[in-house]
């Protein structure tokens, strides 16, 4: 199984929770997939349009493909991942909604989301800068600093100018004074 997870959801946390599902509705049920539906499986995991919690899916027919769809500002619930995750493999096994129990309608805790009770899904820390950036970030702080210092420097300059100039006439007045 493959995650492309285009979350801020951690992706180990999702795999937690949903392989035991996707294993339970693949592999430990007579099943009508193919072996290599659940080797290479491809899950999808995109921000959905169901809430700032709430869990989304859709798959292919005999085809190892399924989307689950998340919230943004969370919390996810992991068992409702894991329930949905469970269904959408019913339906890459080739189950329609009339071939499920209850019409594919479930209980939010069904027999394959029970070990996702007490599960967190954390949000992902920021990323990981690579090297490139983080010496283009150093390059960017040493010219901020030296565009700083000229300026620092040039009114510097200015000022000395200015503070020579007064002197300098004061020596001439004093001079011509002791003419
Ligand atoms: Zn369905």
């Amino acid at each position: 199984m493959r995650i492309k997870n285009h979350t801020h959801w951690r992706t180990d946390d999702i795999r937690r929770a949903i392989l035991p599902a996707i294993r339970r509705r693949l592999v430990e049920v007579p099943t009508l997939a193919r072996p290599e539906t659940y080797r290479r499986l491809e899950v999808t995991i995109v921000y959905g349009n169901k809430g700032p919690t709430g869990v989304g899916g859709f798959a292919y027919y005999h085809r190892p493909d399924m989307t689950l769809t998340v919230g943004k500002a969370g919390p996810i619930d992991a068992v409702d991942l894991a329930s949905v995750a469970g269904h959408e493999a019913d339906h890459n096994r080739g189950l329609k909604h009339g071939d499920m129990p209850n019409g594919g309608m479930h209980q939010r805790l069904e027999s394959w989301s029970r070990h996702a009770v007490g599960m967190t899904i954390r949000r992902a820390g920021p990323p990981q800068q690579d090297r490139a950036t983080r010496a283009a970030d150093r390059r960017d702080r040493r010219r901020r600093t030296a565009e700083l210092k000229v300026v620092e420097w040039t009114r510097k300059t200015r000022l000395a100018r200015t503070k020579l100039t007064k002197w300098q006439r004061a020596l001439r007045r004093l001079e011509g004074g002791t003419r």
